[in-house]
């Protein structure tokens, strides 16, 4: 489907990403100890994790680094994510998907703290509407295959 007429969708996405964020917010790293993120989820060989991506979330990056001039960046040797850059920070940070807002970032009181959950996975239903409504995809793929 061509990117023109996915962009009709770009702004609801980019709602859904915005609220799924929110919810997370004040989440704590999985690993005991961790204040600060490090970039941990996004070097897949360390956290042996790879994110997955809808494809209407893909091309919602593609439209981004288009817009910047920026090329779609070649998948690293290292294991890490192709858009990690020098400095452990996320290259495309305002629009990564929903599976990196979530990563494995974990409510205080997890598992117990199922009132979170249940308004992420309303998040997350919503999430899957859209993308089927954009592309009539009804999963996602691994980012690595999802190119
Ligand atoms: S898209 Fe960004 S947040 Fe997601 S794994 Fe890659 S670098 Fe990390
Ligand atoms: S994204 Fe969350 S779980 Fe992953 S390294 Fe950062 S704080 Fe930890």
């Amino acid at each position: 489907m061509a990117v023109r007429k996915l962009a009709v969708h770009f702004p609801a996405l980019d709602r859904i990403h915005q609220r799924l964020s929110a919810a997370v917010r004040g989440y704590r790293c999985l690993r005991e100890g961790v204040v600060e993120c490090d970039g941990w989820c996004c070097r897949f060989t360390e956290c042996r994790y790879e994110p997955w991506v809808w494809q209407l979330e893909l091309e919602r990056i593609r439209e981004y680094l288009t817009r910047r001039g920026r090329p779609w960046p070649a998948w690293p040797q290292a294991g890490n994510c192709l858009f990690l850059d020098e400095r452990n920070s996320c290259s495309i940070y305002p629009v990564r998907p929903a599976a990196c807002r979530l990563h494995y970032c974990m409510p205080d009181g997890f598992p117990q703290n199922m009132t979170v959950d249940e308004h992420i996975n309303s998040i997350i239903e919503q999430l899957k509407h859209r993308c089927f409504l954009a592309t009539g995809d009804r999963r996602p793929a691994r980012l690595r295959n999802a190119e």
